[in-house]
């Protein structure tokens, strides 16, 4: 499963939230999926429509997406230099499919900031600075190494080309998924080399609570690390929110002028940045949704559930949620004329709640 690995400086409250995340690890544990190590955070991605679907076929239980959080300690200045946690610290981040920092926002002289003060443009710089740090030394051993290589063979000479292309953006200070694309950087072959800054970021500004609703700061925020996702959440809170049954805690969210808990959007968000997305089915025994990434035909996604679905693959039944919700039953939604059978080209939509045809 993909993963977004969490990172940040110490006592920004990135344990704090890992706590809250991984308080999902008892209901996941009823997931029909494996062991769940202790490092990794399952959070299940909220989607009403299951409960929707599970109203109308009499579903016995709900399945939602899940979205994988891993806890990579150890960030400091100086990780690049390989030192003490530093090396483990890159290669966690390397099996990483995005990065997801913690930023301290919330002011508590209780707590000491590393750096003395509380800043997040310059903790955001001093995590871009280490990972872009590592980034320049992976790249000159490979440019050297590429440079030899396009003297004998010339399809090596996009690859140099495109590693130098990346060295002038991560020399300039900007991670390559800021800067890459515009600049001309091919992503997909720079993440070949194990460029780190290639990975999609998100930032988690962990706030005050009576920064919780204050629109300017996170847009002020949100403009640090644009065009990367923002989410604005209160760690302890989160934790707090955790131990609450779902009304209390939605109750406490809206006295802080919020709709939804920050994990839940980090989870909304997590998933839409791993590039991912949803498929629906439903029957008596579960309404559940299943992970494929966007822009799969409709094999692939049946290969999602099973094997043997893609590969004996004939047709999928589809409705759209839309419709099911509006006809209230499978049978209304036949009638209606607005059931399709789809083949095997059929690119799937968000919201398809599909039966796969097969034959074994
Ligand atoms: P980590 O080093 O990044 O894992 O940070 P921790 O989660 O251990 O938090 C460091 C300290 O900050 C702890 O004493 C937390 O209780 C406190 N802390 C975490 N989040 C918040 C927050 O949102 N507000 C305040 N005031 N304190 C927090």
């Amino acid at each position: 499963a993909l993963t977004i690995g969490i990172v940040g400086l110490p006592n920004v409250g990135k344990s704090t939230m890992f706590n809250a995340l991984t308080k999902n690890n008892v209901l996941a544990a009823n997931y029909p999926f494996a062991t769940i190590e202790p490092n990794v955070g399952v959070v299940p991605l909220p989607d009403a429509r299951l409960t929707r679907l599970a109203e109308i076929f009499g579903s016995e239980r709900i399945l939602p997406a899940t979205v994988s959080f891993v806890d990579i300690a150890g960030i400091v200045r100086g990780a690049s230099e390989g030192e003490g946690l530093g090396n483990k610290f890159l290669a966690n981040i390397r099996e990483a499919d995005a990065i997801c920092q913690v930023v301290r926002a919330f002011e508590d002289g209780d707590v000491v900031h590393v750096d003395g003060k509380v800043s997040p443009q310059s903790d955001i710089e001093t995590i871009h600075t280490e990972l872009i740090l590592a980034d320049l030394q992976t790249l000159e051993k490979a440019v050297a190494r590429l440079e030899k290589e396009s003297r004998i063979k010339k399809e090596s000479k996009p690859l140099l080309d495109n590693a130098l292309a990346a060295q002038k953006v991560l020399e300039a200070g900007t991670t390559l998924y800021a800067g890459g694309s515009a600049a001309g950087v091919d992503l997909a072959m720079a993440r070949d080399l194990g460029l780190l800054t290639t990975k999609p970021f998100i930032y988690v500004f962990n706030l005050d609570e009576d920064q919780l609703a204050d629109a300017d700061l996170h847009a002020s925020l949100r403009s640090l690390v644009a065009p990367a996702d923002a989410v604005f959440l209160n760690a302890k809170l989160e934790m707090d929110l955790m131990e609450m049954s779902p009304e209390d805690a939605q109750e406490m969210l809206e006295g802080f002028g919020a709709t939804e808990s920050g994990l839940n959007q980090l989870a909304r968000t997590g998933f839409h940045t791993l590039g991912l997305q949803t498929y629906l089915t439903a029957g008596p025994k579960e309404s559940r949704a299943w992970t494929i990434r966007q822009g799969w035909t409709a094999p692939q996604a049946a290969g999602v559930i099973h094997t043997d679905f893609e590969k004996g693959f004939i047709k999928a039944e589809v409705v759209s949620f839309t419709d099911l919700d509006e006809q209230g039953s499978m049978a209304a939604v036949k009638a209606a004329g607005k059931a399709r059978l789809e083949g095997k080209d059929y690119v799937m939509a968000d919201g398809d709640v599909v039966e796969f045809r097969f034959a074994l």
